[in-house]
């Protein structure tokens, strides 16, 4: 094996030198705020095309917007990399807000300039897109015409988002005020201790039973005391959501997150339809887990606890080395990306107090280079994470052609290298196993990651479609919605567990976030989607590398249908498709359900 000694610190000096103090960083700020002045001015006299003629200005405009927001976006990356590296680094919380400043002042003389050119005359707008530039970028300004005429009229809508900011988004400013000043009390090791709610749920997979019960018992409790201010965040928001939809003259709640997603309500039906048919297996293993941890069934806080432990460490160069390895067999190329990011210092993986947890990637576009945040310990967990962060990383790598206003895809496949490159790492892992304890727990982490998405982002996503229903006739109390939830939970795991988690709808974050509406199905799409590419390469070995790529590239360009069937030749609206992911996974468990039979 080559001597290498990678940096396990990043560098960020390349982009802006000195930090939060940065002089550069200064003048680049104040660079963008005079372009961006200028820019908004041209943006706020644009009227709606009357002849195609304009085309040059219009794609002169749209290049300028795109030189300006990459600016505002290399200044924002920088900025979420000293703040996630220095968590006491204030100056770098004073430079976030300018950021947010500056993106607030684009995005409202951008959305002005989309709706004024999605009223452009049919006829007009088919000329339009012939213009070379704007022909390119077809999908996106369809995009943006199609949503235009979907909405009320422009002053309606500014009213609308006029009134969102005190009627809508602040119910979900609310419930992160409560649920910020919420504690529970917990006595480990015989010391009580106040625990905020998010430092308790991660005590839910403590290793000792006891513990994730009385946590459990005490988070539910803490719930329960204050459903009723839930229940009324839950249902206000929601209420604003559904009348804004009844306005507009949507019937389906789902078209809006449909829409962002770019897909299908056959799509996502076909997708739920085929999990639905494939339960069982993922049912056994609860079941065998329930078993090894000495019970008939699970009850909620044993989902997220682990029955033995991986004891295989890793330092951070032979975590490199064995991700380069796996990479290469799969895409020389994607290997290649790799071990350029760990000699270019675009990781900071140290283990060092003062960090922000949990693991990001941020693309400098400007620079062309994107930088990976996480903390390496050693755990092949921390292995898996820096593979899924560097499929990120290339992913942005593979959109550099395209036109930066293509770059920008969905949620539901945004996820879609990350968890390619995190299957290869996690399947090579069991596979190199040294021990049948370590393989176990390896699997059991895999299949863990499988029940989130098939069963409980399930019943998320089937308690949010019945909570809406009901919204639509009156307000929701929480004895209800505590109803609607259990009642989800035992579908959705098909009454694999013995105890519910009620309060369920008041805990998760999701439910209230207002940015995105049904912040869960793009998750579950996101992974499957990505295993039937990981399947498809499986088969077909390095070969694939070119398709993947040329996959990766149109994730923001068109929808997820036709994404799909260009690259993959696969029809995704049928339930045949959703079913080669869950193959894979389904073959976890038959292997957990061998080795823990011993
Ligand atoms: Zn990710």
């Amino acid at each position: 094996m080559p001597q290498t000694s990678y940096p396990i610190v990043w560098d960020l000096e390349t982009f802006f030198q000195g930090g939060s103090d940065s002089e550069e960083l200064r003048q680049h700020l104040d660079d963008v705020k005079d372009r961006l002045k200028t820019y908004s001015a041209k943006l706020n006299q644009f009227e709606t095309p009357t002849s195609s003629s304009e085309a040059d200005h219009i794609a002169s405009l749209i290049e300028e917007g795109s030189n300006v927001s990459q600016h505002i976006r290399q200044a924002g990356a920088f900025i979420t990399c000293l703040e996630a590296q220095d968590m006491t680094d204030h100056k770098a919380s004073t430079l976030r807000s300018e950021v947010m400043e500056l993106n607030a002042t684009y995005g409202a003389a951008f959305n002005r300039f989309k709706q004024k050119l999605a009223q452009t005359e049919v006829s007009v707008w088919q000329e339009l897109l012939k213009h070379e530039q704007l022909a390119e970028l077809s999908f996106v300004l369809n995009e943006w015409r199609e949503a235009a005429q979907e909405q009320l009229s422009e002053d309606e809508e500014s009213l609308i988002t006029a009134l969102s900011v005190d009627g809508y988004h602040a119910w979900g400013q609310m419930y992160n005020t409560i649920v910020g000043e919420m504690t529970v009390n917990v006595t480990i090791d015989g010391e009580e201790k106040e625990l905020s709610v998010g430092q308790a749920n991660n005590l839910l997979s403590h290793e000792d039973p006891n513990v994730r019960k009385q946590v459990y018992e005490k988070l539910e409790a803490a719930w329960k005391e204050k459903e009723s201010l839930f229940a009324n965040t839950l249902n206000h928001l929601a209420g604003f959501r559904l009348n804004v939809y009844d306005k507009r003259g949507w019937d389906n709640v789902l078209k809006e997150p449909l829409d962002i997603n770019r897909m299908q309500q056959e799509t996502l039906d076909a997708m739920w339809g085929a999990i639905t048919k494939h339960k069982q297996p993922f049912v056994d293993f609860l079941y065998r887990k329930a078993s090894l941890l000495g019970k008939e069934k699970l009850d909620w806080y044993d989902l997220g606890a682990p029955t033995q432990e991986n004891t295989q460490t890793l330092s951070y160069d032979e975590g490199a080395q064995f991700i380069l390895k796996h990479f290469k067999q799969f895409s020389p190329k994607l290997a290649d990306f790799a071990e350029h990011a760990f000699e270019n210092g675009w990781i900071e993986a140290e283990d060092r107090s003062g960090k922000r947890p949990g693991g990001f990637c941020t693309g400098f576009p400007l620079s062309e280079e994107s930088r990976i945040f996480m903390t390496y310990s050693g755990s092949m967990s921390n292995v898996a994470t820096l593979a899924h962060e560097l499929g990120h990383a290339f992913h942005t790598h593979a959109l550099k052609p395209v036109h930066p206003l293509n770059r920008r895809y969905a949620m539901n496949v945004a996820e879609t290298a990350s968890t390619f490159a995190e299957m290869i790492v996690a399947d090579a892992s069991v596979k190199e196993a040294e021990s049948d304890q370590d393989k176990i727990a390896l699997l059991e982490d895999k299949l863990q990651r499988s029940v989130a998405f098939f069963m409980n982002i399930h019943s998320r996503f089937l308690f949010e479609t019945r909570f809406y229903a009901e919204r639509k006739n009156g307000f929701v109390p929480a004895e209800r919605l505590n109803e609607l939830t259990d009642q989800a939970q035992r579908e959705a795991y098909q009454d694999a567990v013995q105890s519910t988690s009620p309060s369920y709808w008041s805990n998760k974050l999701h439910f209230h976030i207002t940015g995105v509406p049904f912040y869960n199905f793009p998750y579950t799409f996101g992974y499957l989607f990505s295993l039937s590419i990981y399947a498809r390469a499986l088969e077909e070995g390095v070969s694939y590398e070119d398709k993947y790529m040329a996959l990766l590239q149109d994730t923001a360009r068109m929808s997820v249908e036709d994404l799909a069937m260009k690259h993959l030749g696969e029809d995704i609206t049928k339930e045949a498709f959703w079913e080669k992911g869950i193959e894979l996974c389904k073959r976890d468990v038959e292997e957990y359900l061998d080795l823990t039979s011993k």
